[in-house]
């Protein structure tokens, strides 16, 4: 089995690369670098049957030889990174899917859109269901994101009606752990190298804004059980992956601090605009059908994150 992960050199990418290898599949990684890293694959790129390839998926991507599953995770996902490179961040999820749905296509290949919680914007459903449309705000400075998903949900959904590509959307929410890059800007990248230089933790408005935060190697298990599942027409919704235990922003700056053993002070910040008041996905379709839960408690995956974040900036 050979599989193409776009992204592959990101966070979640490189994670899915290794899960994959490891499995015994073959993986051509495509990235071009603009927030992933090198480093990221260091540890397996000389593995047998990995290739990496420095490819911008906005332009079209050819991939010789047999392809069983597409993996398009290629974007940028921290609100930072995408608020820089706004028009990327469209391409990507436009051009860039089409692009990847296209070799799918050609390869009769299963594809796999790794979609966010963000397509419910500022949800007005809570937890949010696969069915919930929605509330997001199309002018907003996070719709460069939160748009461009949706715009590549539609697309892989009428690849799947028009094309018959056997396709899956998985929608993922906030997931940790190492390897992300430490001036990603998210929030527990943030808070942990902040508590390990003995900076002041940013807590952005009153810290009382809910995430629901999931390690990462939870995150991957649900992704390659989704892309296991056998063809089916159910395999057309989409799916939340991620931990339905919600947790406010300040629980998350205090637990770091004390699993760090930090002094460090928190500091409030400006809330970004439109940021999401409340954020939880409802995994009851994910349990049922994939038979997949988180496992990974948060303090036991904040400690892993701490030790990476740890030897990273020693
Ligand atoms: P990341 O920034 O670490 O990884 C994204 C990777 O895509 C990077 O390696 C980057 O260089 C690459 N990339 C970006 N644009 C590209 C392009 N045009 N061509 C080729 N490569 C390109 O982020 P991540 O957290 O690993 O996210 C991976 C995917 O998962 C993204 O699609 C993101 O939207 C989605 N996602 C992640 C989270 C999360 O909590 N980590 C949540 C929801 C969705
Ligand atoms: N956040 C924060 N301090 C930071 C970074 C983020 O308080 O240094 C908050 C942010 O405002 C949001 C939450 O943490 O409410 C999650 O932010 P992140 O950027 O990690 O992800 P997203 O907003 O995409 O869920």
């Amino acid at each position: 089995m050979r599989a193409v992960v776009t992204g592959g050199a990101g966070f979640l990418g490189s994670h899915l690369s290794e899960r994959l290898l490891s499995d015994g599949w073959a993986v051509v990684c495509l990235d071009n670098l603009s927030t992933g890293r090198r480093a990221n694959v260091a540890g397996f790129v000389s593995a047998p049957g990995f290739e990496f390839r420095e490819h911008d998926v906005t332009r079209p991507i050819a991939v010789d030889g047999g392809v069983d599953a597409v993996f398009h995770l290629a974007s940028p996902a921290s609100p930072p990174d995408y608020l820089k490179m706004p028009i990327e961040t469209l391409d990507a999820g436009s051009a860039g899917t089409r692009n990847a749905l296209d070799l799918a296509r050609l390869q009769n290949a299963r594809f796999v859109l790794a979609s966010t919680s963000e397509v419910y914007g500022d949800p007005l459903v809570h937890p949010q269901t696969e069915d919930y449309a929605g509330n997001v705000h199309p002018l907003g400075p996070r719709s460069v994101y939160d748009e461009a998903k949706r715009f590549a949900e539609a697309m892989t959904a009428a690849f799947r009606r028009h094309h018959g590509v056997d396709t899956r959307i998985v929608r993922i929410f906030n997931t940790f752990g190492p390897r992300m890059r430490p001036d990603d800007g998210r929030v527990v990248s943030n808070f942990v190298v902040q508590a390990l230089k003995g900076e002041p933790l940013t807590v952005y408005g009153d810290g009382e804004q809910t995430r629901s935060f999931c390690y990462v190697s939870d995150l991957i298990e649900g992704i390659v059980k989704l892309a296991g599942a056998p063809r089916s027409d159910a395999l057309a919704r989409p799916f939340n992956i991620g931990n339905p235990r919600e947790r406010t922003v300040k629980d998350l700056a205090e637990r770091v601090l004390r699993l760090t053993g930090s002094a460090s002070p928190i500091e409030r910040r400006e809330l970004p605009r439109d940021d999401p008041k409340r954020r939880c996905p409802d995994i009851t379709r994910a349990r049922a059908e994939l038979g997949w839960q988180p496992r990974v408690d948060i303090d036991d995956g904040l400690e892993r994150t701490i030790d990476f974040f740890r030897q990273f900036l020693a």
